[in-house]
């Protein structure tokens, strides 16, 4: 079985909002062995939803359409799938009860323009909403094709799939699974990844590996399509072990999985404290390490040393120090990761300074110069590092990088 989604919706077409539906369709499609192989975003348009559909359905087994059904004028998809598929709309008590009793739980009487989302095209099996008004719908039609309707609003799209949808699609799906995983690789570009992995991301027989950049980080997604669930994670598996034994380390994690949880569970297994002194990151490293319910256990505390002032009386970095080398430099990282692990008397100390831009830069110390420091009881570790990006993005990839500083010193997490 295939499938075609199609989002309607002028609000999506002028980026007001973000097509989060035909996302998460996709998600449960692929959940579901189907294969959905074209997304469509109309706007709010009869001529050209009725296009959509037509070339949906004229190669498509299942179409889904999620949006327009409420009860303004604008919301189109009601009649325009109907007549789609060649039926008419009739009057559904049984959910016109519902809209009523939903009106009168709120005190109001029902507004006639609400009738309209008691209509469903004849024939088909009608989805209440439990959260808005408009009913959703399926129905079979011609070559036993499919035509869902969803409405708009994530709210009431995804209880309604996950309760109405999934269901009546799995007993038609037939047995074939789609399961995927993803592992997280940092501290390497998209392409250094790529390269190191290229031939095994050329691998056939029903397992894919897709490869995506973010800002300090790389995942590869692993995807398998099997007859079972079972298959499916043996397919993944051994992909997954041949790609970690290429990258060894430089697997972070897997899945759901945050580099800063990683980083709290090896502090943790080690029984490590840490603190931290952080310039150019402004807190950000803290703010992440403490997004880990439970960081307490490992996370003493820091310092954000914006001033020079800061980094001296805070984190007694000697005044002569930052004269003679600045604060964007290697001894003054090495200075501040000292001064963190001291004030807070922890095990480690890290450190990070830097110029973040976009103004501040020099030919010597060009923005996005980063330095990092770790101090350890037995070691001290220092980086010099160059990012590019906004400021923003060259933050985050500081402290993506710091945190994997931590992360290597601990020891390699895998799972
Ligand atoms: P309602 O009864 O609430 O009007 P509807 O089915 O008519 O439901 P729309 O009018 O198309 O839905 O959209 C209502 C709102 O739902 C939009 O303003 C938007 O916030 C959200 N929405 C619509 N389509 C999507 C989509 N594809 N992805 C994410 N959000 C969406
Ligand atoms: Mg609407």
């Amino acid at each position: 079985m295939n499938a075609e989604i199609i989002a309607v919706g002028t609000e999506l077409l002028l980026g007001f909002v973000t097509n989060t539906d035909t996302v998460y369709l996709s998600r449960v499609l692929a959940g579901l062995g189907i294969d959905c192989f074209h997304h469509v975003t109309v706007g709010d348009n009869p001529q050209r939803l009725a296009q959509a559909l037509e070339t949906a359905l004229s190669r498509a087994d299942l179409v889904i359409t999620c949006g327009g059904l409420g009860p303004t004028v604008d919301d189109i998809t009601l009649e325009t799938t109907a007549s789609a598929a060649g039926r008419r709309l009739i009057l559904n008590r049984r959910i016109l009860r519902q809209i009523k009793a939903r009106f009168a739980h709120q005190g109001i009487r029902m507004p006639k323009a609400n009738i309209r989302q008691a209509m469903v095209p004849e024939g088909a099996v009608p989805f209440p909403n439990g959260v808005g008004t408009a009913p959703g719908f399926l129905l079979v039609i011609r070559n036993n094709r499919m035509l869902v309707a969803l409405p708009g609003p994530p709210a009431e799209l995804i209880p309604m799939t996950e309760k109405h949808l999934i269901p009546r699609l799995r007993r038609r799906a037939g047995k074939t699974v789609i399961r995927s995983r993803t592992l997280k690789v940092t501290g390497l570009t998209e392409s250094e990844v790529d390269a190191k992995v290229r031939d095994i991301l050329a691998l056939k027989d029903g397992v894919t590996v897709g490869i995506y950049a973010h800002p300090g980080q790389v995942d590869l997604r692993i995807t398998a399509k099997a007859p079972s669930p079972a298959a499916a994670q043996r397919a993944i598996a051994r992909v997954e072990g041949r790609i970690r034994r290429r990258l060894k380390t430089l697997v972070f994690g897997a899945d759901g999985q945050t580099l800063e949880a990683v980083v709290g569970l090896l502090l943790r297994k080690k029984g490590l404290t840490l603190a931290a002194a952080e310039s150019c990151t402004g807190g950000l490293i803290q703010h992440r390490i403490t997004e880990v319910p439970g960081s307490s256990d490992y996370f003493l505390g820091g310092v954000v040393a914006y001033a020079n002032k800061l980094k001296k009386r805070g984190l007694a970095v000697s005044p002569a120090l930052l004269a003679r080398h600045g604060a964007v430099s290697a001894q003054a990282a090495r200075a501040m990761a000292q001064g963190a692990r001291r004030l807070a008397q922890s095990d480690l100390g890290l450190a990070v300074t830097g110029i973040a831009g976009p103004a501040g830069g020099t030919k010597k110390k060009p923005v996005g110069l980063v330095y990092l420091a770790l101090a350890a009881p037995k070691q001290m570790r220092v980086y010099r590092l160059r990012f590019t990006g906004s400021r923003s993005a060259i933050k985050f990839k500081a402290s993506q990088a710091a945190l994997d500083l931590v992360r290597r010193y601990a020891g390699v997490h895998r799972g």
